[in-house]
C-alpha cells in the first residue's frame, strides 16, 4: 500500500514552473473541484489543482506526484455519479477542461481527433453541422470526451450503436509513471496484440491519462421519429422490450420510466408532454422510443409495424413526436430525471446495473418489492433497451448514518438479484470510490486479483486516483 506525502511548498513551487499561471491552492481552488455529482459518497478538497493545456504539461504533473509520492486525480467536468474524480486522498487534481479543442477533421476515414476537456454537447453539434453523428449520447451533454471514454458512457443511442468504447479509435495517453504512449491507430479492426487501448476505456483514470482522443464518426441518420407509449403499468411497459427486438424493429433509443418520475422532472422543466390519462384510466408508466433511418418511408414504416406490435401487447396508445418541439420537450423531460429527483430529496443514492433484457421485466417487479422492507422510495427510469437500470433509493425522513447503512444492505441485494439473473454491477457509470465495496463480488475473486495486478504493473507508485475501481487505499 502506498504511504502518501502531503503536497510540499517545493512540489507546488515546481508544479508552478511546469504549468505558469494554472496551478491553484487553499482559497483559489474552486468549490466544484471537490465532489461529483453524487454527493453522497462524500467531497474533499485537493491540496493543489493543475489546470493542463497539453500532453506534455500533464507528462511533468505525472513525473512530479512520482517524485513526491503525493496522490493524482484525473478530472474532466465532474459529472460522474460514483465519486471517480473525487480526490479522496487529497494531493493534486488534474483538471483537462482547458484542453477543449477540436484539432483535426478527416472526412476520408470518418474520425474526428479532439483534446479530452471537450465537452460532448460541442462535438455533438459540431459533427452535426457536418452531416455526421458522434453515436454515444449519455445524457448529461455538459460532460468531456475524456471523461466518457473513461467511464465507457453509454446514454440513449447506446441500444443501436453501441457505447463509447465502439467510437474510439486511437488515444495518446500519459501513463502513472509519466511516460507518453500512443495506442490504437485510424483503423476499423485490429489484432495487434493486447488491446491496452480497451484496458484504457473505462479504466475510470486508474491507469493513465488521456491527452487526446480520435473517435469514428457515421453519417447523420436523415430521420428521426420518437413515439411516447403510455401503459397502465410498469410490469406491462416492460414487458413488450424484448419484442421490438425479435421483430427487428432496431430502435435508436428506447428508454422506460415510470409515471411519478415523469410528473416531477416536467414539473422541474416547466412543461407537460406526457399523457397521464387515458379513456379515464390513469397511465402508469412510459416507453419513449426513437426510430432512425435515411427515409421517410422506411421509419415510417417501422413506426406503424411498431405501433401495431405495441397496442397488441398491452399499450394505452402511441403518440408520435412529431414535431421538432414535442421531440424536444419529451426528451428534455427525459434528460431532467435526475435533476428532478434531486430536487425532491434529501438524501439519494443510486445504482446502475444492467441485465438481460429478457429479465428487465421480472428484475424490477423484485427490486420495487423491498421499498417497504427498507423503509425508503425506491425510483427507477433507464435505458430499457439494452437493460441498463437507474435504480434510485430516496428519502427525505431517515439521518444519513441510517440511510447509509440501509443502502448498502440495499444494493448488496440488489446486486446479487443482478448476478443471479446474469447481469452486471454498472453499465455505464463505473465503479470510481461509491461502489468499490460491490466489485469483487461481482466479478469473482480471480478477475478481481487480475485487476489489482494490472493496476500495479501500470502505476508501480500506486499514485493515479487511488481508492478508485478496484485498488483501495
Ligand atoms: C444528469 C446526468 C446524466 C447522466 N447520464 C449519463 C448517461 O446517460 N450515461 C452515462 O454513461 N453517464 C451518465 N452520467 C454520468 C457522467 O456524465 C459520465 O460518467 C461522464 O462520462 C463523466 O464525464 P466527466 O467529464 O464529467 O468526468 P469526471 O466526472 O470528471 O470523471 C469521471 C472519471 O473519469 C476520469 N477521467 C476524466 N477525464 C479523464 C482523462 N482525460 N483521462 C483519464 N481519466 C479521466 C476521472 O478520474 C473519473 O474517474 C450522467 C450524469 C449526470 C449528472
Amino acid at each position: 500500500m502506498a504511504n502518501y506525502n502531503k503536497v510540499s511548498p517545493e512540489l507546488v513551487e515546481e508544479l508552478k514552473k511546469a504549468i505558469p499561471g494554472r496551478v491553484f491552492t487553499g482559497e483559489d481552488i474552486n468549490e466544484d473541484y471537490t465532489h461529483d455529482e453524487m454527493p453522497i459518497y462524500g467531497a474533499a478538497k485537493p491540496e493543489v489543482v493543475v489546470e493542463a493545456q497539453t500532453t506534455e504539461e500533464i507528462a511533468e504533473v505525472v513525473k512530479l506526484a512520482n517524485k513526491y509520492v503525493v496522490p493524482l486525480t484525473p478530472r474532466g467536468a465532474g459529472t460522474g455519479l460514483v465519486g471517480g474524480a473525487v480526490p479522496i486522498h487529497g494531493g493534486i487534481l488534474l483538471s483537462t477542461t482547458k484542453m477543449n479543442k477540436i484539432l483535426d477533421y478527416d472526412l476520408e476515414n470518418f474520425t474526428v481527433t479532439v483534446e479530452p476537456g471537450l465537452l460532448l454537447n460541442d462535438l455533438q453539434e459540431d459533427v452535426a453541422k457536418k452531416g455526421l453523428l458522434y453515436p454515444p449520447d449519455p445524457g448529461e451533454k455538459f460532460a468531456t470526451l475524456g471523461g466518457n471514454v473513461a467511464t465507457n458512457a453509454g446514454g440513449m443511442r447506446a441500444v443501436k450503436y453501441g457505447a463509447t468504447r465502439d467510437y474510439v479509435e486511437a488515444m495518446t495517453v500519459v501513463l502513472p509513471t509519466g511516460e507518453i504512449v500512443k495506442l490504437g491507430a485510424k483503423v476499423s479492426k485490429t489484432s495487434t496484440g493486447y488491446s491496452l487501448i480497451d484496458l484504457m476505456v473505462g479504466s475510470e483514470g486508474t491507469l493513465g491519462i488521456i491527452t487526446e482522443l480520435t473517435l469514428k464518426l457515421i453519417p447523420q441518420p436523415k430521420e428521426v421519429m420518437s413515439m411516447i407509449i403510455p401503459y397502465v403499468n410498469l410490469d406491462e411497459c416492460i414487458a413488450t422490450v424484448p419484442k421490438f427486438f425479435q421483430n427487428h424493429f432496431a430502435p435508436q433509443a428506447l428508454e422506460f420510466m415510470e409515471r411519478a418520475i415523469v410528473i416531477s422532472s416536467e414539473a422541474y422543466v416547466g412543461k407537460e408532454v406526457f399523457p397521464k390519462t387515458f379513456n379515464g384510466q390513469d397511465v402508469g408508466a412510459y416507453l419513449l422510443v426513437t426510430f432512425d433511418g435515411d427515409t421517410e418511408e422506411a421509419v415510417m414504416d417501422v413506426v406503424e409495424k411498431a405501433s401495431e406490435l405495441v397496442l397488441e401487447n398491452g399499450a394505452m396508445d402511441v403518440m408520435l413526436a412529431d414535431t421538432p418541439a414535442l421531440k424536444r420537450d419529451a426528451w428534455a423531460a427525459r434528460g431532467s430525471f435526475l435533476e428532478a429527483i434531486e430536487a425532491d430529496s434529501k438524501l439519494l443514492d443510486e445504482c446502475d446495473v444492467v441485465v438481460p433484457v429478457s429479465e428487465i421485466a421480472n428484475y424490477l417487479g423484485f427490486v420495487n418489492g423491498l421499498e417497504s422492507k427498507y423503509g425508503f422510495k425506491i425510483k427507477s427510469f433507464g435505458h430499457a433497451g439494452d437493460g441498463n437500470l437507474h435504480i434510485y433509493a430516496v428519502s427525505n425522513e431517515m439521518q444519513l448514518d441510517e440511510f447509509k447503512q440501509k443502502v448498502d444492505e440495499f444494493m448488496k441485494e440488489i446486486y446479487a438479484k443482478a448476478y443471479e439473473k446474469g447481469g452486471l454491477l454498472s453499465g455505464e457509470h463505473g465503479i470510481g470510490h461509491g461502489k468499490i465495496d460491490y466489485l469483487e463480488t461481482a466479478v469473482g475473486s480471480v478477475t478481481f486479483k487480475l485487476m489489482e495486478n494490472i493496476k500495479k504493473v501500470f502505476d508501480p507508485n500506486l499514485i493515479l486516483n487511488p481508492g478508485k475501481v478496484c485498488y483501495k487505499v
